[in-house]
């Protein structure tokens, strides 16, 4: 007899299964265990003396994850025969699972106030990669011989099994501390707590913080001087509730393993007033670096920190670092509300992946690349390959290089669109879909190939003033009220003609009179309304084309009748979710497509997607699962194109 635990997955990574391979090995539990279908299966003998203490071990260990949504258990007659393998081709970047970081905050462990602490099923691994295969030889940490203690551990069953970063006070990384008159260096356990300690006084002292964490380079200060890119990091769990208004799945979401970042209200008026909308960009700490800093600020007092993503050249009243060598991946933002969450966007989690059957050519988009890789695809970035041998290169467009002789070009929201397809098994069937990504578009796809049914007309804003004055009888005078009435927004609008590449949304949130000129300033500024039901703004095709000189036009004569900016941006996304929502029915009757897909990155907007979620019941649209609906899906969507 076995005892199966079933555990629902939606991620294609093989983290919980490893965590919970490497646990099953430590109590020497013979095991069958894989991961198929959505789900990972574990399959115990049921007659060891200590499968109780084990699956115990595994409830506490087993970190929380954005991805697991149930488990269920019960018995089969087969036997499990042997101990199950523990199986890592290849690392993610995590937050860092309960069993490290207990182990990071106890006094007695070898790894106390240590950074770089994390094992083979957590931790900023990825980042340390430097070419594959994936083991200690090729990664930064060559260079550092593990003591014996380490090294025991990684040829020992548990959770630091083949940990081929493992590493200690003993025989790991210095860390320095440097400031404009003074360094310190830390390499014990008492150094390390006082370079924290150090640390988050100079921050509760006004002081910028840069620090090389394990997930690349990060700029700390108060969150009094937050600027439009700054990330809110709440680092005391239990007061987080005091200062954000959250859902249960969003509380979970910030405490899991994936330590996403999430966009959520704020209940803290402090907040709100230094913010000046009612939402932010919010996560918990993720790696050891961040953790630590949060333990020594929680001792002063502080509930949350701002940062931001930077590269190390920014600057700072103090540098935290060390030597060895960093790949920073784009950090995961998490869409979510109570009936859905996926990936809006960023690299970390979602790369590498091991997906989907081999097929003999490589997809190449800007940075990432998919190759096939035994029985499958494997998907990473382009600098950690050599050469290999395939039939063609699929490239996307702009994509300047020569890869192959049988080269063939794609179109990034096609390439979007096929990723979706790809993820949900959609091959052969009928799909309508839509593409967000500051410009609207529509693509239909019938079973075989994907064509622009409605192509994204890029925002050209050279004429962008004589547009809207040519639009029709009177619209002239749309111009002069502008000019005359709200000169500093006629200004910037005139200055925007003579730049390059200027986005929709730039444009949008300049006549809204936005501090932040971006589609995030308008996403935040949407936020901040509470009614029901804006107004109609004029989401117009003509020639079979999304009429920019129109919407804007339709913006500034409300702006001009002086309706408030919040109702406006608010007004904004309900009139693009009819938009989607009249355009997609339209083609769905006319192609009779049975599936509506939905991808590219601003559709991960709450005003705008949950109410689309609502029109579109009939028919739930299909969208990425382990990739992010942004464009980081491109690499997935290449290979089929
Ligand atoms: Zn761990
Ligand atoms: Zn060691």
């Amino acid at each position: 007899m076995a005892f199966v635990l079933e555990l629902q997955i939606s991620s294609n990574q093989n983290y919980i299964q490893n965590t919970i391979i490497a646990i099953s090995r430590e109590y020497g539990i013979k095991a069958k265990i894989y991961q198929t279908d959505e789900k990972i299966v574990c399959a115990f003998e049921s007659e060891h003396e200590k499968l109780q203490e084990c699956l115990d071990s595994i409830t506490q260990k087993l970190p929380a994850s954005l991805f697991l949504k149930s488990s269920s258990s019960y018995r089969i007659e087969d036997e499990p025969k042997t101990l199950t393998e523990l199986h890592n081709p290849y690392p993610v970047n995590l937050g860092l699972c309960p069993s490290c970081q207990k182990e990071m905050l106890d006094v007695s462990s070898r790894r106390y106030y240590y950074p770089f602490s994390s094992c083979s099923c957590c931790g900023g691994n990825y980042s340390f990669l430097q070419a594959y295969p994936y083991e200690r030889k090729n990664t930064s940490f060559k260079f550092i011989t593990p003591c014996s203690s380490c090294s025991d551990e990684m040829q020992s069953v548990g959770l630091k099994e083949k940990h081929h970063l493992n590493s200690c006070h003993s025989c790991g990384v210095p860390v320095r501390l440097v400031n404009k008159t003074t360094e310190r260096y830390a390499n014990d356990a008492g150094s390390f707590r006082t370079l924290f300690e150090v640390a988050a006084k100079a921050l509760n002292d006004n002081k910028k913080l840069l620090i090389k964490t394990t997930l690349g380079y990060r700029l700390f200060y108060q969150a009094q001087m937050i600027n439009n890119s700054s990330v809110l990091m709440m680092i005391n769990a239990g007061k987080i509730t005091d200062h954000l208004s959250l859902i249960t799945e969003e509380f979970n979401a910030l405490l899991s393993i994936e330590r996403p970042i999430i966009n959520v209200t704020l209940k803290n008026e402090d907040l709100k007033t230094i913010y000046n909308t009612n939402t932010a960009y919010v996560k918990y700490p993720d790696d050891g670096f961040c953790i630590l800093l949060g333990v020594e600020l929680q001792k002063l007092g502080i509930d949350f920190v701002a940062y931001e993503d930077v590269d190390e050249d920014c600057d700072a009243d103090i540098l935290m670092d060390y030597d060895l060598e960093v790949n920073q991946q784009s950090d995961m933002r998490v869409f979510l509300n109570k009936d859905i969450s996926f990936v809006a966007e960023g690299e970390r989690v979602s790369f590498p992946a091991l997906d989907f059957d081999a097929k003999s050519l490589v997809s190449v988009t800007d940075e990432y690349v998919g190759l096939p890789q035994g029985e499958q695809m494997f998907f990473d970035s382009l600098e950690h390959f050599d050469s290999i041998n395939v039939d063609r290169a699929n490239v996307l467009e702009g994509v300047d290089e020569k890869y192959h002789t049988n080269q063939h070009l794609f179109l990034p929201e096609e390439a979007s669109f096929m990723s979706v397809i790809a993820e949900n098994k959609a091959f052969g069937k009928k799909c309508i879909g839509a593409y967000f990504d500051e410009e609207p578009s529509f693509l239909y796809y019938d079973g075989k190939n994907v064509v622009r049914v409605v192509p994204p007309k890029k925002f050209d804003a050279s004429k962008i003033l004589d547009d809207i004055i040519n639009l029709r009888d009177g619209s002239d005078r749309l111009i002069i009220n502008l000019e005359k009435n709200m000169p500093e927004v006629y200004q910037k609008l005139e200055a925007l003609q003579t730049r390059e590449s200027v986005k929709l949304f730039e444009a949008v949130a300049i006549i809204l009179g936005l501090e932040d000129e971006s589609m995030r300033g308008v996403v935040k500024e949407a936020m901040k309304f509470v009614g029901k039901g804006g107004i109609q703004i004029d989401t117009h095709v003509t020639d079979n084309r999304f009429d920019h000189g129109a919407f804007l036009a339709s913006i500034i004569s409300y702006q001009l009748a002086g309706v408030s900016t919040s109702i406006m941006a608010y007004s904004i996304f309900e009139s693009f979710r009819d938009y989607f929502n009249d355009i997609l029915q339209e083609l769905k009757g006319k192609t009779k497509a049975t599936e509506i897909v939905l991808c590219g990155v601003d559709f991960a907007n709450q005003s705008l997607f949950s109410r689309m979620q609502r029109n579109l019941k009939m028919t739930p649209p299909l969208i990425n699962k382990n990739y992010p609906i942004g464009k980081e899906n491109r690499v997935v969507g290449g290979v089929y194109l």
